[in-house]
């Protein structure tokens, strides 16, 4: 039985495991935190996606949880409606907060792989019949594969294909996102401010329980430590002070909030997905950005292309690595020049285009070439096309040691 170990418990990785078990491999799921983490930022799914969540059975369920969000309004600094999306526009065609899709994917899996929480891969180091892993916890095993599911700053990536700087790129912004009070009564709704190559906003979460808070902003590089929050959360109270609106109301939530997420906003660009016996899925592999509203998307299917190949090449991952890498390489490129777009359109540089971006969103109901604007992110959810590999043997979910 061919064993993979996949770093990374989030999206990417029990996705494979899902279907990697249904065709028969021994799964191994390593995740640096201690527990699938809860809570984060809504992440919406469009095309090809939903059907592969379909056929994973869980499409109901993920419904059964979506935001159901409706539009976003733009507003200036009174609070003013400027423009209004359609809901779709920001919240695709379902919408899931990241933590509630991680409990749907791990609550799938979890009978049918083993998962090591507050671990990590230390060392990989591969020769003709597998690959040896040394774990932070000191643990020794040996592996057939190694999957990289471990994100935007992926350590299998840095282990096997070598350091981040020779594959990020950097589209020029910065995102922040965490939970504040909906102290604007929000019903599933949001509310968006911009000033040129700012953008602030809150939209309600759990049933408008709670709200999260959004800050983007373009800058050169910036330098700081991934791990001292309270840098980062300076950083975000140094930008936006003096801004207009509710900001102020907003960045008073860095100090009482439950969670916190900083980084740029960035792309993943590889040559190839795999090198030897390890290959990467998801933000891991190629990263579209937060703004290009697919990652999520492209991670469900990736990890269903990937795990389809490794079934139909029998055993033979190089031929299998080499198809998932040409099924995937449209998919996407397109995904990622929505990205690129999405920033520009979201994070506008000058005044001009923000004003051109309101009266775009302002003439849209009545613009004859509406329905193709509307569709444009759809065509890109669909710009792959889904390979019907063999069907999954009903295999037990029996316990793993
Ligand atoms: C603010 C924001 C908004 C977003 N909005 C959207 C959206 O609207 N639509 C959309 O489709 N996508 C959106 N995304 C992107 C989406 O969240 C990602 O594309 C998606 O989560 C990628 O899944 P993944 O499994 O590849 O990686 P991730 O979700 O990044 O998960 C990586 C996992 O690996 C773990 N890990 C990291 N390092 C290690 C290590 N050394 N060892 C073990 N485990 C490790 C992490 O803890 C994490 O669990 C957004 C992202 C952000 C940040």
């Amino acid at each position: 039985m061919t064993t993979v170990l996949i770093s990374g418990a989030s999206v990417g990785g029990p996705a494979l495991v899902y279907w990697l078990h249904g065709y028969g491999f021994t799964t191994t799921v390593v995740e640096r935190a201690p527990a699938p983490s809860p809570g984060g930022y809504a992440v919406d799914f469009r095309g090809a996606s939903l059907k592969v969540l379909d056929r994973m059975g869980i499409l109901a369920e993920v419904e059964a949880r979506a935001t159901r969000m409706g539009s976003m309004v733009y507003v200036n600094e009174s609070g003013k409606a400027v423009a209004t999306t359609t809901p779709e526009a920001f919240s695709g065609e379902l919408e899931i907060l990241r933590g509630d899709l991680v409990d749907v994917l791990y609550e799938l899996t979890a009978a049918t792989t083993e998962y090591l929480f507050d671990d990590s891969i230390a060392s990989l180091d591969q020769d003709e019949s597998g690959v040896d892993a040394v774990f932070e916890s000191g643990l020794r095993r040996r592996f057939d594969l190694v999957i990289g599911a471990d994100g935007l700053h992926s350590n299998v990536r840095r282990l096997a294909f070598g350091p981040e700087s020779s594959y990020v790129h950097d589209l020029g912004y910065y995102a922040s996102v965490f939970t504040v009070e909906n102290h604007l009564g929000l019903d599933h709704t949001g509310r968006i401010f911009t000033e040129p190559g700012k953008t602030v906003g809150t939209y309600s979460a759990r049933d408008n329980t709670e709200a999260k808070a959004l800050f983007y902003f373009a800058s050169d590089p910036l330098s700081y430590d991934r791990r001292d929050v309270p840098a980062q959360q300076a950083i975000i109270a140094e930008q936006f002070a003096g801004l207009g609106w509710e900001v102020p109301r907003l960045l008073d939530g860095l100090r009482t909030t439950p969670d916190f997420y900083f980084d740029s906003i960035s792309q993943i660009k590889l040559d190839s997905y795999s090198r030897g016996r390890v290959a990467l899925v998801g933000d891991a592999g190629y990263c579209a950005s937060p703004l290009s509203g697919m990652g999520t998307s492209l991670a469900i299917v990736g990890a269903y292309v990937l795990a389809g190949e490794l079934h139909a090449a029998g055993g033979d991952h190089v031929a299998a690595f080499r198809k998932y890498d040409v099924r995937m390489r449209g998919f996407v490129a397109a995904c990622q020049k929505q990205g690129v777009d999405g920033a520009r359109w979201f994070i506008p540089e000058s005044k001009w285009f923000m004003v051109l971006r309101n009266l775009t969103f302002r003439m849209l109901p009545y613009l004859p070439w509406r329905r193709l604007i509307d569709e444009m992110p759809l065509k890109v959810g669909n710009a792959i096309e889904l390979t019907t590999y063999e069907d999954l043997p009903q295999r037990p979910a029996a316990p793993r040691p």
